[in-house]
């Protein structure tokens, strides 16, 4: 009788997942490559195949590579029904089946939810609306910004200085482009790496000729009489003239149409246990409906079970392969997704790589090279522990810290290293803002394990 359900599992029964980009392809391709030989469907509202998107605020605004070419490598066949350019437009639990918006349902007995998130827009529609103000998240709009950098606006505003204005405000420069950046914070990547590495990242802004403008906020955008953008009026009464504003104000995730499902879903992601399984709005797991990539919200042992959202590429990826695992394996077999957070991100001629979550930590200690120089390990710690690390062009000592916040090695961070190690080095207040905005991340505490365990493994075998 088990045996027949473990089969049935692996071979049988309709698996549709919802959200045909990274984490939809990947789980597609996991649950081929370990033998699901029933029905499977992928449905994406974007008419493409799956593509990549950390080349399109990279090498396709500086032309180096085509917006339409960004394909996402398949790592083998997937023998799919695929229905592309049509959003899901409803879930019923009941019954099984996913509603489209145009009208037709698609019945699944397993269902993996990879809707992952969208730019958030200018608030004000009509602003938003005037010619010449973009966002970028989908191969469409980098294509879009790509066509106005290339024609040569007057001056470019990009409101806010996360690590995607960042980027776009990167590659403006390196264009020859006159770019105004306006951030709420007192520095750029402030809400992921917090005020001491925002003040690095504030010099090489100014190093690299960008008119940064910190504590300010864009309260107003400004049209002609032909419906085009020409200036922003900002917090401290100065006002920017522009002829092209990218609006990088973050994510929305994409739950809209889980509303009613019963699911446990809203505007922070959809809940879901360390195996991928989806709760629903009482707080009960689901057996057959899975979550992955950044839509998802998974509690991990390594940071107080918090429910982490992650914007990570790496997280896409390994989760849709232990949702697909778990998918169509019996509980006894099923798998943590316990990957240790990691974060690349290139700009100004800098590689900046985190792993672990810098916004947890209190204090942050720089452990090798030097801030001045821009090449640099910090680590951060949290309550006497390592929590995370960010390099800026020191890549090859990440994986050691990686270990370190796997065994909960102790903050401050006492051992010798090969680096020379400046005299006087200690830990100072990390500074990220207020705990309390919602870019934070929810704190929900589920229990406590401690790393020094040793228990649980984070890092996959393979
Ligand atoms: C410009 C840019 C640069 C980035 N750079 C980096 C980087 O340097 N490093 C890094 O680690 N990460 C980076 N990322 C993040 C990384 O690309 C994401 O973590 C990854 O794409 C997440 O994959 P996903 O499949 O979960 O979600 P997504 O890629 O967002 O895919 C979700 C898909 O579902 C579709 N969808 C939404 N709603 C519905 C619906 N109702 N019905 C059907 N389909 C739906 C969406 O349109 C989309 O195609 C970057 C992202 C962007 C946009």
């Amino acid at each position: 009788m088990v045996t027949d359900y473990v089969d049935w599992l692996r071979r049988e029964g309709r698996i549709v997942i919802v959200g045909a980009s990274l984490a939809g392809l990947r789980a597609a391709e996991t649950l081929r490559a370990e033998g699901f030989a029933g029905e499977l469907t992928l449905i994406g509202d974007e008419p493409y195949d799956p593509y990549d998107r950390p080349p399109l605020s990279k090498s396709v605004l500086l032309g180096r590579a085509d917006p339409l070419h960004t394909e996402l490598p398949r790592r083998r066949e997937i023998d799919a029904k695929w229905r592309l350019g049509v959003p899901a437009a409803g879930l019923d639990m009941t019954v099984k089946r996913v509603r489209l918006a145009d009208g037709d349902e698609v019945e699944y007995d397993r269902l993996l939810i990879a809707t992952g998130v969208r730019a958030r827009p200018w608030p004000k529609e009509s602003e938003a609306q005037l010619d010449g103000v973009l966002l970028l998240r989908t191969r469409n709009d980098a294509a879009a910004l790509y066509r106005r950098l290339k024609a040569g606006p007057h001056r470019v505003l990009i409101i806010g200085a996360g690590f995607s204005g960042s980027e776009i405000a990167s590659a403006c420069r390196e264009m020859g482009l006159a770019v105004t950046v306006a951030e709420r914070a007192g520095a750029p990547l402030v809400g992921a790496l917090g005020g001491v590495i925002g003040g690095v990242s504030a010099e090489l802004y100014h190093e690299n000729g960008v008119d940064l403008r910190t504590g300010v906020m864009v309260t107003g955008l400004e049209g002609d009489s032909v419906g085009r953008v020409k200036a922003a009026h900002l917090s401290d009464e100065s006002v920017v003239e522009t002829d092209l504003v990218v609006v990088s104000l973050g994510s929305t995730r994409n739950t809209e149409w889980l509303t009613g499902s019963g699911l446990g879903a809203g505007p922070r992601g959809i809940a879901c246990d360390a195996g991928c399984r989806a709760f629903d709005f009482r707080g009960i797991v689901t057996d057959d409906v899975f979550v992955a990539g950044d839509v998802a919200r998974s509690p991990h042992a390594l940071f107080g079970y918090q429910f982490l959202s992650l914007e990570h590429w790496g997280n896409a990826v390994a989760q849709a392969e232990i949702a697909a695992h778990n998918m169509i394996s019996p509980s006894s077999d099923r798998r943590p997704h316990l990957w240790v957070p990691a974060f690349w991100s290139s700009q100004f001629g800098v590689n900046i790589k985190s792993v672990g979550v810098p916004p947890m930590g209190e204090q942050i200690m720089i452990t090798q090279g030097s801030l001045a120089d821009r090449r640099f390990v910090g680590v951060y710690g949290y309550q006497g522990r390592v929590i995370a690390a960010v390099s800026f062009d020191n890549t090859r000592w990440l994986e050691f810290y990686q270990r370190e916040i796997e065994r909960g090695a102790p903050f401050p961070v006492e051992y010798p290293t090969v680096d020379r190690r400046p005299e006087g080095r200690q830990p100072v207040p990390a500074d990220f803002p207020d705990p309390s905005l919602p870019t934070h991340g929810p704190g929900v505490t589920l229990s406590g394990y401690s790393p020094t365990d040793r228990q649980l493994v984070f890092t996959p075998a393979h």
